[in-house]
Order: structure tokens, then sequence, then C-alpha cells
């Protein structure tokens, strides 16, 4: 079957279609037929080969994906063949101790659908049973392929990492993409005032629609410590939800208010970030990173989906045909929100 992916690791221009074998249906698991697969930044990472992650190759990429469920395996009694469905990404071996502790988030097998198996952008997808979860009725499948990634990585690094109550000054570092549109929403549902700081302050009202009280624009006269300090009245921002990375964590640990959290979701300008530890310990503030999400927290996250307190923000849907296009749209300085392929029916 085809599938867009990469035969070599590289750059965009190693971007291919690719021919990989229909994945048979095991026991506990489903086969999806993808109607709309969406990339996160995650696939330029494993575009470009992540260090200790091997891939199989032709690799197919693609993290989120919606359907039409096309089969089940031996075991699987309570879905229905046709039924629209979404995939939740994060996959679990269910059996470590932090899986029978239910935070399979923190599970020592986890991997990620297209990162470390063959992704979404393509006609059929394989996942256990526990993967899938019913379309929202309220969701097209471009949104069903929008949502899962970036919200579920969103409620777990405010939610449960970050800590977030009503009343905390919430800052979402870097405005645009899939995560940040999800993030600003989820903290303003968990009751924050929220800022997002951005270099493109013409999406601005775009952010405020999402709930933002406060957009800030950077610049060199305006750099992300003292716009987060001036915003909180010069007592620190509760959350720092932090996905940028290296240029970032430094100032953002600068602006941090007593016992505040900065939570490290990615590092998409940098990995590696110097830090003064006497600030550290003197606002007896804490860095924690944050990765996807339980699927407990799935669940919690998705029934607020349903029920229309957040929405999938999508950027554009290209034709499986361009979805090299959809790709490119990483680099738009007014990319806002996710970037989905639509897959025909057959
Ligand atoms: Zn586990």
């Amino acid at each position: 079957m085809r599938g867009f992916g990469f035969e070599e690791h590289g750059g965009l221009d190693r971007l291919a279609y690719v021919d990989i074998p229909a994945p048979p249906t095991g026991a506990g698991e489903v086969r999806v037929r993808v109607r709309a697969a969406a990339f996160n930044r995650l696939d330029r990472f494993t575009l470009a080969g992540i260090p200790g992650v091997p891939v199989v190759r032709p690799h197919v990429l693609g993290s989120d994906g919606a359907g039409v469920v096309e089969s089940v395996g031996d075991g699987v009694s309570d879905l229905a063949v046709g039924t629209k469905v979404l995939l939740n990404p994060g996959l679990w071996d269910g059996t470590c101790p932090a899986c029978r502790a239910g935070d399979e988030a923190l599970c020592r097998e986890y991997r990620i659908v297209g990162e470390h198996t063959q992704g979404t952008a393509t006609e059929l997808v394989v996942v256990p049973r526990r993967n899938v979860h019913p379309l929202p009725d309220r969701f097209s499948f471009a949104d069903g392929a929008a949502a899962p990634l970036v919200f579920q990585t969103a409620w777990r690094a405010l939610r449960t990492i970050g800590g977030v109550s009503p009343g905390d000054r919430v800052a979402i570092v870097g405005g645009g993409g899939g995560v940040p549109t999800a993030a600003v929403q989820v903290a303003k549902l968990l009751g924050a005032r929220v800022a997002v700081v951005t270099r493109t302050p013409a999406k601005g009202d775009r952010l405020r629609a999402l709930g933002a009280d406060d957009v800030l624009a950077l610049d060199d006269e305006h750099p992300l410590d003292k716009s987060l300090w001036q915003w909180s009245e010069k007592r620190g921002v509760d959350v720092i939800f932090d996905s940028v990375g290296a240029p970032t964590i430094p100032r953002s640990l600068r602006a941090v208010a007593r016992a505040g959290r900065i939570v490290v979701i990615g590092a998409t300008a940098g990995p590696v970030a110097e830090i003064d530890l006497r600030t550290l310990f003197w606002r007896q503030a804490s860095i924690r990173g944050s990765t996807m999400a339980s699927a407990h927290e799935f669940a919690e996250v998705l029934a607020e989906l349903g029920e229309g307190r957040l929405r999938p923000v999508i950027d554009s849907v290209h034709p499986f045909d361009r979805a090299a296009d959809a790709f490119r749209r990483f680099d738009a300085p007014d990319l806002f929100g996710k970037v989905v392929v639509d897959l025909p029916a057959p």
C-alpha cells in the first residue's frame, strides 16, 4: 500500500511516497482505514533521524490519524467494522509497573505511532484496541486527526505536571503550532489567566479567540523574561509551558514565580540550555519534562473535546497527493494549528 514518508533519513528533499505491506490485524488489535492524518514537528525529527530510535525503512510518517474501522483482531468484540474512530498515538506495554499503576506515559516501553512504528500517512494502520476511540459526533476526520497528540500533550503538561489551578498565571511560549494552540485552550479551561508569547503578533487575534487573555509580542526590545515579568506585575509566572528549548529556558527561569513550574514538552529550537541554578533554588522553582499522556488523561481530554469545550485548530488540509505541502507548512511564519492530510475513501 502507498504511504508518505521516506526511504532515507535527511531533509525535506527526502520526503517520498513509499510502498509498504498492509499490516495484518493481530489479536487485540484494530485495523483502521485512514481518512485523515496529521503531522507534528516530531515527524521532522523522525525524518532527520533521532539518535537511538532506529526505524524500519521505508518509513511512513504521521502519528495522528482518524478513519474507519476496517477489521478487528481476535478478542475484539466491542468495536464494529465501519465505526468512525480516532487514534491515540501513544503505545505502551500494559505490563510494566508504571502501566499497572495507571500512568502509561511513564511506560518503560513507551513508543509513538509514526516515530517507533509505521505511521498514519497511509491507507491502513493497525493499533491495539485500547488506542482506538469513537470519533466525537462533532468531529470531521480532519478534526479527529488534528486533536490527539497535541491535546494529550497540553493536558498532561498543564494539568498533571504543571498543576495549573484556577487563578494561576500561565504563559505559553511559542504561539502558532499545534501544541500551543491546544495549550492556550487547556490552560484557560483550567481557570488560568493565560499569556501567549509569540514573535508573530499578527496571530494575536486568533490566539485571543482561543482564550488567551494577553498576547505578548517578542522582539529585541521586549525579550521573553522582561515581558513575562512585567505581565506578572513582578510576581513571576506560576506555570510556563515551553516547547522552544535552548533559547527560552534560561529566560523562562528568570520570569518564573516562587514555587513556579516550567514544563518542557519539546525543544524545537535546540536541546541544550544553560540555566542559573541560583534562580532555581532561590525561587524554589522546578523545571519538569512532560510527554504525551496516560490512558486516563487521554480519555479526560477527549471528553472535553467531545463536549466542545476544547476544539482542534486546523491550519490547513492537504490532499494526500500533495502531502509534502503539508510538511512544508511547519516553516511558514503564519502557521496556526495543525497540518492535516486528507485521504480519499477507497
Ligand atoms: Zn508499561
